[in-house]
């Protein structure tokens, strides 16, 4: 997202836009903090095009969460970079952008704003039929381990009317999926008197008339209240998935994340969940290697998995930020056993999916077309309301008609493997099928 509005800011300021970047006057490279693979990831990427420009002039630019942490740092360690930008000063890009081409070195940094600002209409990075649309921006949980409200600042909500109106313009472009995403979506309108809740919010999406559906991204697990479980339940239009990263099961581990809820919370929520909504998917991120992490945590965690059987599960293996108070914790698990744990699970996973994914057979299901595969016939992907772009798995199947990405069939499930599934006889239809 922060990528769609530099994009659309800069494009709006005259600057035209090209993902050649050798021939660039200046690339950009959007940078993440949240774990230690993903600040690696990001410094390789700039180490990467700086090596690869040579003595090229293009100037090299980090903007991004990484910036507000070790902007200065990046500075000084990494010489080929000309300029560095925080995720709260995006609205100084224009004096940004001067002081560089005057051939000076800057780095912008600011604190958060008290209210969310977008700042300016974005252009997508998703193909159009598909939009993420974020609904505020920082948090307030103060999870132990993580940097993100020491970054991106505390909750801000994104005003009703402003998500309504993105809404409405990508629908008319010909948006078919809106993914609403935020740190917390569940947290939604609580930090103002008098605005909707996430609930109050979906009903005011739902009111835009057109033929998408709407998938809930970042779910805290104990925000998940009853009135939403009854909207997914009710509305056609929301996709029946839920994406709740939990982290952790045991008690123990959970207090030491500085997690709200415990193991019993997840058992009632899980069981609500299913009792009420029984085609839900459930897409969860685990963590392993926190400090302290005993093999019996870790074997509760495993059992735990085994028992609620979600759809889809994303692990990764804890990394200390120095910034955090988990920082700080002693009873480091070392990185042999945290990562023959995060094998361990993910091996559980996998046997586990395939199962899940046995359910679909048979069954005739609505598909949002996303592409075709080159070079193979006729054979198309796609995913239905089961599966979340880039994170799940996608379906595929033959068809004989030349099918656009964005337009619907419904198709017999035939064959289920642990991440994708494959379906025959696809049926075009002009509206989304339920
Ligand atoms: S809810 Fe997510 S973003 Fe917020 S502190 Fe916890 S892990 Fe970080």
């Amino acid at each position: 997202m922060d990528t769609e509005e530099i994009l659309g800011y800069l494009s709006g300021r005259g600057y035209i836009l090209t993902d050649h970047y050798p021939s660039a006057d200046a690339v950009f490279i959007n940078t993440c903090a949240f774990i230690e693979e993903a600040q690696q990831e990001s410094i390789n990427t700039i180490l990467e095009t700086a090596s690869s420009l040579g003595s090229n002039k293009t100037k090299i630019i980090a903007a991004g969460c990484l910036v507000e942490v070790f902007g200065k740092t990046l500075l000084k360690k990494i010489p080929e970079l000309d300029g560095a930008i925080g995720v709260h000063s995006y609205r100084q890009l224009d004096q940004f952008m001067d002081k560089l081409f005057e051939g000076k070195r800057a780095l912008i940094k600011h604190r958060p704003s008290e209210e969310y600002q977008s700042i300016a209409s974005r252009i997508l990075t998703t193909p159009v039929y598909n939009a993420n649309v974020k609904i505020a921006d920082g948090c307030n949980n103060r999870c132990h381990y993580c940097m993100i409200p020491a970054i991106r600042g505390p909750y801000r909500s994104r005003a009703p009317e402003d998500i309504k109106r993105e809404v409405e313009e990508l629908v008319a472009g010909g948006a078919k999926e809106i993914n609403l995403i935020a740190q917390d979506t569940t947290a939604y309108g609580l930090d103002q008197t008098d605005w909707p809740d996430l609930t109050g919010l979906l009903e005011e999406i739902l009111s835009i008339p057109g033929n998408f559906r709407i998938r809930i991204m970042y779910t805290y697990p104990s925000r998940i209240n009853d009135g939403l479980i009854e909207l997914i339940r009710e509305e056609n239009r929301i996709c029946k998935y839920l994406d709740i990263p939990i982290q952790h099961c045991s008690d123990e581990v959970l207090i030491k994340m500085g997690r709200s809820y415990r193991q019993q919370d997840l058992e009632n929520l899980f069981r609500k969940l299913r009792r009420q909504i029984p085609s839900l998917a459930v897409r969860t991120t685990v963590m392993v290697g926190f400090p302290g992490e005993k093999g019996y945590h870790f074997k509760d965690l495993l059992n735990f998995i085994e028992k609620q059987k979600f759809e889809n599960l994303g692990a990764f293996i804890y990394s200390s930020q120095e910034k955090t108070p988990a920082g700080g914790y002693d009873q480091k698990v070392p990185a042999r056993i945290a990562q023959k744990r995060y094998k361990t699970l993910m091996m559980r996973q996998k046997k586990m999916s395939r199962a899940n994914n046995k359910k679909y057979l048979g069954q005739r299901l609505p598909i949002l077309v996303e592409g075709k595969i080159s070079g193979d016939g006729a054979w198309y992907y796609g995913r239905t309301e089961y599966q979340a772009p880039e994170v799940d798995g996608l379906v595929f199947f033959p068809a004989s008609k030349v099918l656009k990405p964005g337009s619907w069939v419904s198709a017999f499930i035939t064959a289920a493997g642990p991440y994708n599934l494959m379906a025959l006889r696809p049926a075009p239809v002009d509206s989304m099928p339920r």
